[in-house]
């Protein structure tokens, strides 16, 4: 399979054409959110740009195997080997089961993804769910002699290593400026060295999420689930390995050292990242990033935001910046979003009605196709492809207003254009249309529910009957029995 597709590469840090492994299967993992707190604009950046990667080559006829990963271990506060595991903490706080806290935000984070039209991933792994995986990668690290323990705790060798493999080869960080720059912590003498990383940390007595290991009852170190779930599910070598620019250091760059030293060699060809957002220039910070919630900008009930703003209009406002491009937040930008979205929603109306016409040349759409093309296989640009999109919406008016004629063969390529680049690729959805077909499919469903039960009722069944409205119930659907039949409520 050939493709013209070329991919900015993290690692070579420079545009390289794209050459999978085993085409056509592709290889993807990309870094998922830990499930502590309501998912934020920071979670949809990542998953939106990567499910634009993800779309595009599934486009393009590769048979795609995407891993996102959930944290749900091991993550512990301020992304360092000392401090409470978010996830612990977030369970301590509200009194609950760490796993309840884990479900329920996994189930936000989905929810939010759905209304966002991000496509589920192949395989969605929870890193407490491969323990095993975890301490058999740990084992292997040990026994190459790039890892060493220290009080029930497994740390991960960097001097070592760096001997004979350059640690900082994604980030450009080198080993020398690590000592300068890491801070001396408690307990950091059981490491050699102050930027030796945790394959493994004995759990303190109060810490609730632990395993049985030879080294300690205990929990895998963050960035070991990665490169384990990685192997697992995609190989010691696989295609593509994505997630935002904030997690290069030290996730990644300590990802490819495990990797090395347990398989001994480089476990991914392009690593993509994405950029951060930013309010008015600056960084976004816990402040405001967590502070407005995905469904907040969804429904307006935050006073940082003047309007509620629907999820394409969210998904527009990312799709308008490139993946690696910073994409600066405020309402006047998301405004404006939500105006070009409508505007080129409006244009795909039109271009439904439209009639081919005679009587003059008619417009041609191949070129219009082919820099839509080029903008995607240019490392993804779907801010360029977005302004092409636009300059045949100027056709599509000219068209409609009797100023362009187009005839049978280049209408049919315009609709083709339009419904492969904004739907499939760039997964937006009328936003009408798939409100409408939600509530008339959800209202359909229930009244056919509804004459089961009456059937079941004629034949007597009454204890199917009854299962019926129980559930009804349970999902929040009351049926009130009338003269003529049967009311519902939702
Ligand atoms: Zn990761």
């Amino acid at each position: 399979m050939e493709t013209k597709l070329s991919i900015y590469n993290t690692l070579s840090k420079k545009k390289e054409a794209f050459a999978p492994h085993n085409p056509p299967l592709v290889g993807m993992y990309v870094c998922g959110p830990t499930v502590y707190g309501d998912p934020h604009l920071g979670h949809a950046r990542p998953a939106i740009s990567f499910d634009l990667v993800f779309r595009y080559l599934q486009h393009l006829e590769y048979k795609v195997r995407y891993v996102r990963n959930i944290t749900d271990v091991g993550h512990l506060e301020n992304d360092a080997d000392e401090g409470e595991d978010k996830i612990a903490k977030k369970a301590r706080l509200e009194e609950l089961e760490p796993m309840e806290v884990v479900q329920y935000y996994t189930n936000s984070y989905h929810s939010a993804m759905r209304k966002l039209n991000v496509l589920d991933p192949s395989i969605e792994p929870n890193a407490s769910g491969h323990i095993i995986e975890q301490m058999e990668m740990i084992r292997k690290i040990l026994e190459t002699g790039y890892a060493y323990e220290s009080a029930g705790s497994v740390y991960f060798d960097v001097e070592k290593y760096n001997e004979s493999n350059p640690y900082g080869i994604l980030s450009g960080r080198k080993v020398e400026e690590l000592i300068a720059t890491t801070r001396e912590l408690d307990g950091q003498q059981e490491k050699k060295n102050s930027y030796d990383f945790a394959l493994w940390k004995k759990a303190a007595p109060e810490h609730i999420m632990r395993w049985p290991s030879e080294w300690s009852d205990g929990f895998p170190g963050w960035h070991m689930e990665c490169s384990a779930m990685g192997t697992r599910y995609l190989g010691e070598e696989f295609d593509i390995h994505g997630g935002g620019m904030d997690l290069l250091f030290p996730h990644h760059e300590s990802e490819i050292a495990q990797s090395v030293a347990a398989n001994g060699k480089m476990p991914v060809k392009y690593w993509m990242h994405n950029n951060m957002i930013t309010i008015n220039g600056q960084k976004m910070g816990k402040s405001l990033g967590n502070a407005v919630s995905l469904e907040e900008f969804f429904n307006g009930n935050n006073k940082l935001l003047a309007q509620a703003y629907s999820p394409m209009t969210i998904r527009f406002f990312i799709m308008q910046a490139h993946y690696r491009s910073t994409l600066d937040f405020s309402n006047e930008a998301l405004q404006a979003a939500e105006k070009g979205f409508q505007r080129l929603m409006a244009a795909l109306e039109v271009l439904a009605k439209l009639q081919p016409g005679s009587g003059g040349q008619s417009v041609d759409i191949s070129k219009l196709q082919e820099k839509c093309y080029e903008a995607m296989n240019d490392d993804f640009n779907s801010p360029i492809l977005i302004a092409h999109l636009f300059d045949g919406v100027k056709i599509i008016n000219s068209i409609n207003d009797g100023k362009m004629v187009i005839d049978e063969a280049n209408l049919s390529l315009l609709r083709d254009v339009y419904s492969t680049f904004v739907y499939e690729i760039l997964g937006f959805q009328d936003e009408a249309v798939a409100d409408n077909n939600g509530d008339d499919l959800s209202s359909q469903l229930i009244d056919t529910l509804i004459s089961l039960r009456q059937e079941a009722k004629a034949n007597k069944d009454f204890a199917t009957a009854d299962k019926i409205r129980d559930r009804l119930t349970s999902i929040g659907v009351t049926l009130k029995d009338t003269k003529d039949g049967v009311d519902w409520n939702l």
